[in-house]
């Protein structure tokens, strides 16, 4: 391995330092610029699925994450007052696919990343304000107004990513029309620690995920105007909102403090067929920015932080390694993209009657084919 090829990534948030780790376990040269002067974890809890789990093996950060979270046993649909719309033997795919699915606090797996990487690679504070090239480099403009060299730069930087917006130009992000709140309760004992559910009403719902055996995580979402700011009483205001739901809902809501809970208006982007040009290219949200519904965005950062290491190590040269990393990543990642929002769109309804045909039809259908969806979405294989 040439011990000179220096690759730069833009932002320091599950892809990129899943990308820095799998890149100097093949033998990089990582510099990974981050924006925010601290890496301060937001956003409560996530999903790590099997596929982001057997992504992880492949750069033998599996166990970690896996002992620095909670194992997923069952999984449920529910309505508002608590019914089973659907259910599921989490724990039975896991079995079978080889791998857990894993319910994390991200200040968590944020550590176990960081850890596993080292604080050498690591620029906090330095924004990426654009790049340009040059034949056999590419040059990150810095927000102190130096400049970095790199054999490639990748785009990790999210949502509202400067590489992309100079790469492909397309925009603002698309608002799917709902909001979403996030928190952790610390109180034991108020959910199942072996199920996680998401309960459907009409154009809310409520997600319930245990993250170890005493904290859970929730999430709540609403039909709403972008740009919403909540009240301090926003304790007051979700427990209004979901007021006559099934409990624990009121109690996680109650027991969460008002100033930990975070907001954050819902956006994807249509789906793209080019995430590169040059030595240039994009991975995780500011490639394929998804609804958070099938619980993948971050998932899908983490496959694409190990294909893409892999193609660079493996593959004779730059362009050929981005041309392998986009034919293998861009599908799997789209068709994400595509089901979270139709998802959402139908986990949003308002309409009582259409809310209780889609009610029923949860009900009749067949396990076999939720088991063959989620036994494709677990599946990493690239
Ligand atoms: C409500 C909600 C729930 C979710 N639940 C799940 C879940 O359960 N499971 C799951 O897999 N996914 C989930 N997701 C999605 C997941 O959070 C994202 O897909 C994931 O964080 C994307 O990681 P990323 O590294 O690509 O981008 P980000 O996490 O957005 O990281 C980008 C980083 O780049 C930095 N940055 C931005 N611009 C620049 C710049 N110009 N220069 C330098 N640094 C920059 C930012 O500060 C940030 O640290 C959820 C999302 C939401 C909103």
């Amino acid at each position: 391995m040439d011990t000179n090829r220096t690759i730069l990534i833009a932002g320091g948030g599950i892809g990129g330092l899943t990308l820095g780790v799998a890149l100097r376990r093949a033998g990089f040269s990582v510099r990974i610029f981050e924006r925010a002067p601290t890496l301060r974890p937001a956003g409560a809890g996530i999903t790590m699925q099997t596929n982001a789990i057997l992504a992880f093996r492949r750069i033998g950060l599996d166990a970690a994450v896996a002992a620095a979270g909670h194992v997923m046993q069952r999984g449920s649909i529910l309505d508002s007052r608590g019914r089973v719309l659907g259910s599921m033997h989490l724990s039975e795919m896991a079995q079978e696919l080889g791998a857990p699915l894993i319910a994390i606090h991200r200040a968590r797996l944020q550590e176990v990343l960081q850890e596993a990487l080292g604080p050498e690679p690591l620029a906090l504070g330095l924004k990426v304000v654009g790049f340009r090239e040059e034949e056999d480099a590419v040059f990150a403009r810095l927000s102190d107004g130096t400049e970095a060299r790199g054999e490639l730069l990748v785009g990790a930087d999210g949502l509202r990513s400067t590489a992309r917006a100079q790469l492909l130009n397309d925009g603002e992000p698309h608002y799917a029309g709902y909001t979403s709140w996030r928190g952790v309760s610390q109180v034991a004992g108020l959910a199942d620690p072996a199920s996680t559910s998401e309960s459907w009403g009409r154009g809310l719902r409520f997600g319930i995920v245990p993250i170890d055996q005493g904290r859970t995580y929730w999430f709540a979402t609403a039909n709403a105007p972008v740009g919403g700011i909540d009240a301090p009483e926003v304790q007051a205001d979700l427990a209004a909102r979901f007021s006559g739901w099934h409990e624990p809902i009121r109690a996680l809501i109650e027991s969460t403090p008002a100033s930990s809970i975070i907001r954050t208006d819902i956006h994807d982007r249509p789906p793209v067929r080019s995430w590169a040009r040059g030595r240039v290219v994009l991975l995780g949200d500011a490639a394929h920015p998804m609804t958070p519904n099938l619980g993948q965005g971050g998932g899908q950062a983490v496959e694409d932080a190990v294909v893409l290491a892999r193609c660079l190590a493996t593959e004779a040269g730059v362009p050929a390694a981005l041309a392998r990393y986009q034919a293998l990543r861009i599908p799997r990642a789209n068709d994400f993209v595509r089901q979270s929002r139709r998802l959402g769109e139908v986990g949003q309804w308002q309409n009582g009657l259409a809310c209780w045909l889609r009610d029923q039809l949860f009900r009749l259908m067949p396990e076999s084919s939720i088991r063959a969806n989620l036994r494709r979405a677990l599946t990493f294989t690239a």
